[in-house]
């Protein structure tokens, strides 16, 4: 028997649904993609306001290969639908004292900025390198698409993690290798793209820095918006079915088996399988909730840490700025004392470090003639830990968070600005469903990771899938896109027999 023929419903057009719905459809399952909102993304949303496009989340695009697979299976290109544009340095690190730290895969340039830093930390740095790709081939290429749906699995992924020393977090690692403190920073903030405290993450995260390393960091020309866009037209194209703005409202269920969902128009499906790209409780919680196992699933989720939730302040300005690059990180006066205010303590500090989207920079075409599209992002509590009113203090750290940019990069930005408007924790929980408003679901903690993350399959539901950012491996797009790959697996299985 083949899946051929079989009908599959996925829940939810995030990059991670999106990549599902194409592996089915090229396989020949009949998918049916449901997604609440009018258009699709996810977090990679985006708003057109005054000639200005605005992409909601996703701005670094890293390991296209991954995307280009979801063409590839059925013998399609996908520079046909999505064009990318190579972007460097990939970020600018710049601190309070004046400091600045171009970070690239140019090997020489990177290799000048960190003997600026420190030269004693060259040596250190190869090392870490090395670490980096050694994780990155054991924690990505090895496990990345491999469902974790039993212990043996996670006993048989212990030996590496041991050698790796994988208890350890991403910042530790660093210090081990180098010494200065701002080298250390730029070397373990990226664990922050994805949702990850570089405090205590787990080293096995150190594989970022291979992965932008060999696959480059990218840019889809018209915003991230396109390469959404370009997945829909593709899975289209192959002839799966979109339902936009249309919430599902439940995951019917009998015995131990899902039989099809319905919808908030009354629109209702049967299928052989389904899965969910909706945020992990949401799915649990709500979408099954009528069954046992949803109840079940719903309390044990709310016994784990979600990821911090994320402020963005979009702003159109007047004006140019070829000598601000595409992606900037504007760190502050701390480093641990901040990250432990949002992940620990809850608290929403004085002082922030800000991520600065310019996309303008590499890709014009994202503001009218003569103007800039910018996005500054700063990490906060989520709503379990921080319990304030968004719709009241959102319009004053906007104004702090501008202000700032002002201060170190713009220094006449309040007169420039055409439109501006910010999204806050509760539109994350509002627009996508998710728990606690968080950015990134569950917080990547060594013992919320592989089998002990939710599972690509559930485990008693026989036909209820996940993927997407809540599942393993995790958040970020070449992690979600991994997940739709070990689920994509486990279904067409499935689907066979
Ligand atoms: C501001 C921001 C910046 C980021 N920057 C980067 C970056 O630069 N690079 C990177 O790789 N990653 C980045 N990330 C992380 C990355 O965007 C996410 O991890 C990833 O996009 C999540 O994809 P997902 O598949 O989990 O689905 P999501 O994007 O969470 O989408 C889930 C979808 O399910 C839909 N849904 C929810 N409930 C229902 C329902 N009941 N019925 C139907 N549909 C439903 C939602 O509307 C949504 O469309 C960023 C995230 C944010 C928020």
């Amino acid at each position: 028997m083949t899946a051929e023929g079989k009908r599959a419903c996925v829940i939810g057009a995030g990059f991670g649904g999106l990549a599902l719905a194409i592996r089915l459809q090229a396989a020949g399952v009949a998918t049916t993609l449901v997604e609440a909102r009018d258009k699709p993304g996810g977090r990679a949303y985006h708003w057109q306001k005054d000639g200005f496009t605005f992409d909601a989340g996703p701005t670094v695009i890293t390991d296209p290969a991954c995307l280009r697979e979801l063409w590839a299976l059925t013998g399609h290109d996908m520079a046909r639908d999505v064009e990318l544009l190579p972007v460097s340095p990939f970020y600018r690190l710049n601190w309070p004292d004046g400091t600045t730290f171009d970070y690239s895969n140019d090997e020489t340039h990177l290799r000048r900025e960190i003997a600026r830093l420190d030269p004693a930390d060259l040596a250190g740095y190869e090392a870490f390198l090395d670490y980096s790709a050694a994780v990155y081939e054991e924690g990505y290429v090895k496990l990345g698409s491999v469902p974790f749906l039993d212990f043996a699995a996670m006993v048989k992924a212990a030996p590496p993690l041991v050698r790796h020393r994988a208890w350890r977090s991403v910042y530790d690692t660093v210090a081990s290798y180098v010494g200065n403190d701002k080298l250390r920073q730029a070397l373990s903030f990226h664990t922050l793209l994805v949702g990850g405290n570089p405090m205590t993450t787990s080293s096995i995260y150190a594989l970022i820095h291979k992965l932008e390393k060999d696959g480059g960091v990218w840019w889809a020309r018209g915003g991230t918006n396109r390469l959404v866009a370009g997945m829909l037209r593709h899975f289209e194209r192959l002839g799966g079915e979109v339902r936009l703005h249309d919430p599902v409202v439940r995951i019917d269920t009998l015995g131990a088996r899902a039989t099809g969902v319905t919808t908030q128009s009354g629109w209702s499906g049967t299928f052989a399988a389904i899965a969910s790209n909706a945020d992990i409780m949401h799915s649990y919680r709500d979408l099954l909730g009528a069954s046992a196992r949803g109840k079940t699933m719903a309390r044990r989720l709310a016994k784990k840490r979600f990821s911090p939730s994320l402020f963005v302040v979009h702003f159109g300005i007047e004006g140019s700025w070829p000598g601000i690059p595409h992606h900037m990180i504007l760190f502050g006066p701390r480093y641990q004392g901040l990250l432990a205010d949002i992940f620990d303590y809850g608290v929403l500090p004085a002082d922030f470090s800000i991520y600065l989207h310019h996309p303008t920079v590499t890709d014009p075409s994202m503001a009218p003639a003569g103007k800039s599209t910018f996005y500054a992002l700063i990490p906060v509590a989520h709503m379990g830990k921080l319990a304030i009113d968004w719709e009241q203090v959102g319009p004053l750290l906007e104004s702090r968070i501008l202000a700032e940019v002002e201060r170190r990069l713009i220094p006449d930005l309040h007169d420039r600005i055409v439109t501006k408007f910010h999204y806050a924790p509760r539109d994350f929980a509002l627009d996508l469903n998710a728990h606690l408003g968080s950015a990134f679901s569950l917080e990547p903690l060594l013992t919320q990771s592989a089998w002990f993350r939710a599972h690509n399959r559930d485990d008693v539901l026989h036909n209820v899938y996940l993927v997407g950012a809540g599942t393993h491996p995790g958040a970020g797009i070449p992690g979600v896109v991994a997940s739709a790959k070990a689920t994509a697996g486990l279904m067409l299985k499935d689907l066979a027999r």
